[in-house]
């Protein structure tokens, strides 16, 4: 059984259908990228799966349970976005427990986890410091522990280093990677970048305009891919 199935997911904001019927199945552990162009639909894909935009057609599964009618917070799922969304008033070690308080996660337990996971990204020494005290590279630890400390099932990236610069994102690149392997993690991750694409994935969806255009590893996607356009897209050697 597949870890995660979109069946022929649609969305219509008013008349405009900006997914028409997309079909991805992945694994367990499995690190699928999306990419596409601006406005192809990556984002609201990525918001129907967290639950944040409704489903106008189709079926989202995780497993064998459709979860289309979840609220979100019922869905094992945790979501980091390229603005942060950090709650600016709040510790970072707030911002980190705020979704287990929200659980009623015995505070033993909490500091336990806040622990693990400030550990495991470095930001031991900032959990009393605001969001605004933090640089940009730090906020995006601080995001990826407040979705890490919720041991979802599936972790969905926004563009999750857009705003950051270079070297800190081949930076964040590699440990993104090692999280990947070390949690086991299955993880649907957005990015305009191909490069970043190529070396995290394990599969690589190629939307355009709201329709998939092809679903494989990234060497299939780029030695073969399946038309001109992913070929173009993706840099392929013709
Ligand atoms: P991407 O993330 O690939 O850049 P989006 O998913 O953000 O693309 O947007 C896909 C299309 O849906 C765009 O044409 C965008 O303008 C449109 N869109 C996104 N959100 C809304 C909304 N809330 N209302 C109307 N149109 C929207
Ligand atoms: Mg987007």
């Amino acid at each position: 059984m597949a870890s995660l199935t979109l069946n022929n997911v649609k969305k219509r904001f008013g008349h405009v259908e900006v997914l028409k019927g997309i079909d991805i199945a992945i694994d367990d552990g499995d690190f699928l990228v999306l990419v596409g162009p601006s406005g192809c639909g990556k984002s609201t894909l990525l918001n129907m799966i967290a639950g944040l935009d409704s489903i106008s057609d189709g079926e989202v599964s995780i497993g064998d349970v459709v979860i289309n009618d979840l609220h979100p917070a019922d869905r094992d799922i945790a979501m980091v976005f390229q603005s942060y969304a950090l709650y600016p008033n709040m510790t970072v070690g707030q911002n980190i427990s705020f979704g287990l308080e929200m659980r009623n996660v015995p505070k033993p337990e909490r500091d336990r986890k806040i622990n693990e996971v400030s550990s495991m990204l470095q930001i031991e020494h900032l959990l009393s410091r605001k969001p605004g005290q933090l640089s940009g590279g730090q906020r995006q630890r601080v995001a990826m522990g407040r979705a890490l400390v919720r041991d979802p099932k599936i972790f969905l990236f926004d563009e999750p280093l857009s705003n950051l610069d270079a070297k800190l994102r081949v930076d964040m690149r590699t440990e993104i990677k090692r999280l990947h392997q070390r949690l086991s993690a299955t993880i649907v991750y957005v990015t305009h970048d191909q490069i970043e694409a190529m070396t995290l994935a394990t599969k690589i969806a190629v939307m355009k305009d709201g329709e998939l255009q092809q679903l494989g590893s990234p060497a299939e996607v780029y030695d073969n891919p399946a038309n001109t356009f992913v070929a173009t897209f993706m840099g392929s050697p013709s």
